[in-house]
């Protein structure tokens, strides 16, 4: 892709690293363990992406189990370890069964990160967006804007495309998979926290079966134009507040351009249509309000790249291991679209005996490619494993896997397609992350993960 607009200037780095989502954020703070400078550029204010912009649960950490171990670990447990230490965490169980997950404060997450990244010297760009990309290369140069001085380019030796959307090998020209061209794509969300809301009596009134009844019966009548039967509204870290994953656009694609504004549109109005459901039917949330929607409609699957390898669902649902796992997934597939009687609902399909499997390193790498890696909701699976491998203990795993490799791509001399994969397992390995199944069951009660006080190891 060639740029004739005037560049305000060019800058050089060792490790570019593209969104600051659970993935890049992740991805930054492991390549900052090197001795290469790493420049971190996200579109937005704020580090954590879907994870701070809607969410405030990272699921994956847990296998769901009547005896569940803990998987993840190393850079995610430093940062929930850290948000911990304020009291911003506390685990949960998942409404329909996809294991434990840990709740935090999503604005003390951001806080989290921020510290994070200075503390590991990162060179980072807020407010700063991939455009295009001229050249891939040895050298890949890297156009942004940024609303303030306009179009500027980074040189970089290695990048990690970490944007979601798989934006750096879109202009790159790397192959992928749109979402929708195979399998419908997942619906959208639009996240709404409520405030005011009398939790013990919600509890008296029966809790979240009794909302899930009210919700089924609600739809089934039509009486508050609700998209679907069911939907999750959890409290949160904040008193008297819940949060909720219940808005459904489908039929959207989420990187057309009107589509995408009809798609937000969409979404505030289903979430102010739930929050008349909620005040008018659900016993503790007759004096509750909506206080806050996400900052965007959420998006769960765009493009995913073809890469060295490509996860499928087999994979997950035979629990395989292959010699170069660089973490580990027991989540089951949850795929968000729409049923048979139009209702948007949520299909579950579970790794058997609570079992995981591992996700190989071709995963994180594009094909052929000798300088890049993609991590996150947009890494190389099926659309199905796909539905399985993107909770955010996942995604984060995935940039703590692609930092390190990173570096030691740059230490090395070594492609990224032809990496020592003994050594990155190795490197990963001392920096905490879980590569077998612990035999140990974790502890998932509230205060599981801060009860010894230093947080689950
Ligand atoms: C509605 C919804 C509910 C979910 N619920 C859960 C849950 O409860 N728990 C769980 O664990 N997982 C959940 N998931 C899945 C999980 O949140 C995502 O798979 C994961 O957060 C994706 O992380 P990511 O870093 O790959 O992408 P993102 O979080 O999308 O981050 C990408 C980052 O890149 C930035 N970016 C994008 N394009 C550019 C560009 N061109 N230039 C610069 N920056 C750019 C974005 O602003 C963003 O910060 C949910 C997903 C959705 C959508």
């Amino acid at each position: 892709m060639h740029f004739s607009t005037t560049l305000a200037k060019t800058l050089t780095t060792d490790i570019l690293v593209i969104g600051s989502g659970s993935a890049g954020a992740t991805a930054a703070i492991a390549a900052a363990s090197g001795k290469h400078r790493v420049t971190l550029v996200e579109r937005y204010g704020f580090p954590g992406g879907t994870a701070t912009q809607m969410l405030d649960t990272f699921y994956g950490f847990f296998t769901p189990s009547d005896a569940p171990k803990k998987i993840v670990g190393g850079i995610p447990d430093t940062i929930v370890n850290a948000l911990n230490a304020t009291g911003d965490v506390f685990l949960r169980p998942n409404t329909y069964g996809a294991g434990t997950g840990v709740n935090y404060n999503p604005e003390r997450l951001k806080l989290v990160w921020d510290q994070y990244f200075q503390k590991n010297g990162i060179n980072l760009y807020y407010h700063t967006s991939l455009v295009g990309v001229e050249s891939l290369g040895e050298t890949s140069n890297c156009i942004f804007f940024h609303k303030g001085i306009g179009f500027f380019a980074i040189a970089a030796k290695r990048v990690i495309d970490a944007s979601g959307d798989a934006d750096f090998c879109h202009w790159a020209g790397l192959p992928y998979e749109k979402a929708g061209e195979k399998e419908p794509a997942q619906s959208m969300t639009t996240t709404f926290r409520m405030a005011n809301v009398d939790l013990d009596q919600f509890e008296k009134a029966g809790g979240k079966e009794m909302l899930k009844q009210k919700m089924a019966t609600s739809f089934d009548a039509g009486t508050h134009g609700l998209p679907r039967k069911e939907g999750s509204a959890h409290e949160m870290c904040q008193p008297k507040c819940i949060s909720t994953v219940a808005v459904k656009v489908v039929d959207h694609d989420a990187l057309g351009e009107k589509s995408l504004t009809q798609a937000e549109m969409e979404g505030r109005k289903q979430a102010f249509a739930f929050e008349d459901f909620f005040r008018d039917m659900v016993p503790g949330y007759g004096n509750s309000k909506i206080i806050g929607l996400s900052h965007q409609i959420g998006v769960r699957e765009t493009r995913r790249v073809y890469g060295e390898y490509r996860l499928t669902k087999e994979d997950c649902m035979n629990a395989r291991r292959f010699k170069d796992d660089i973490f580990l997934c027991g989540a089951p597939i949850e795929d968000h679209r729409k049923s048979d009687d139009g209702a948007s609902e949520t299909f579950w399909q579970y790794v058997p005996k609570g079992g995981v499997y591992g996700v190989p390193y071709g995963t994180i790498v594009p094909k052929d490619s000798r300088t890049v890696w993609v991590v996150g909701r947009c890494f190389s699976a099926t659309h199905d494993a796909h539905a399985s491998c993107r909770s955010m203990a996942q995604t984060m795993s995935m940039g703590q896997a692609a930092g390190l490799a990173a570096v030691l791509s740059l230490n090395g001399d070594m492609a990224a397609n032809q990496l020592n994969t003994d050594a990155l397992r190795e490197a990963l390995v001392k920096m905490g992350a879980i590569l077998e199944l612990p035999k140990k069951t974790a502890d998932t009660s509230r205060n599981g993960w801060g009860n010894n006080g230093k947080g689950q190891q």
